[in-house]
């Protein structure tokens, strides 16, 4: 069976592709699909964002397609970044830009009182409009200073709850037992084959 993926980022491509591999399922990239209309991700949670890249794809296509929305929040600044996480710092904001604006936010912020999350919200579509959906979350709180090369985004500033070490120092497969991606897809295989077999 063949799902595509509403994305256009490699990295998330490879990582459902090993994930779904053993389900017998095939996932193909959006550029492989022909025309799929411009989406605007303009809702005002991740759920609603994925939900409408999945179900336009769904439908533009006429295949299975799943796509993901994700974010920090932050509660000293009441959510923010949260759906704007990818351009906090502008239009076209580097990472670095990002996590930089982000602790320039918090200052003066206590240690105490820096704590946040990540979020990913996946949803997938058939073309009918039948949608399921998973989500997960990683608390933690965010550094002074950032630490660390590994993963991407806010990675070397965010500490997962009961670690030392940022999400920029853990290795992949350490970042995949505790990441909010993580705990989404292993919730959303769950689901997924009842989903996929039910006609
Ligand atoms: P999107 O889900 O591809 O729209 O990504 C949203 C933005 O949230 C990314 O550009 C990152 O800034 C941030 N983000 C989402 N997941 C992570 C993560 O695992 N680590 C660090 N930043 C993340």
């Amino acid at each position: 069976m063949k799902v595509i993926l509403a994305t256009q980022n490699k990295g998330k491509i490879s990582e459902m592709q090993t994930l779904l591999a053993d389900m017998g399922i095939e996932v193909i990239a959006m550029d492989q699909a022909g025309d799929i209309p411009e989406i605007v991700e303009d809702g005002s949670t991740f759920y609603e964002n994925a939900m409408k890249k999945a179900s336009t794809v769904a439908k533009a296509t006429g295949l299975t397609a799943i796509a993901d929305d994700s974010g920090l929040e932050v509660d000293a600044l009441n959510g923010q970044p949260g759906v704007f996480s990818a351009r906090y710092a502008g239009e076209h904001a580097s990472d670095q830009g990002n996590y930089q604006k982000l602790l320039k936010e918090l200052q003066n912020i206590p240690s105490g009182k820096r704590t946040a999350r990540f979020k990913c919200v996946i949803v997938t579509c058939k073309p009918d409009g039948r949608c399921i959906s998973a989500e997960g979350v990683c608390e933690g709180a965010i550094t002074e200073m950032p630490r660390g090369k590994q993963g991407f985004g806010y990675d070397p500033v965010f500490i997962p709850r009961g670690s030392q070490k940022t999400m920029a120092e853990i290795t992949k497969d350490e970042k995949n037992k505790i990441s909010h991606r993580g705990m989404a897809l292993r919730s959303l295989k769950e689901q997924l084959k009842g989903f996929l077999n039910d006609l």
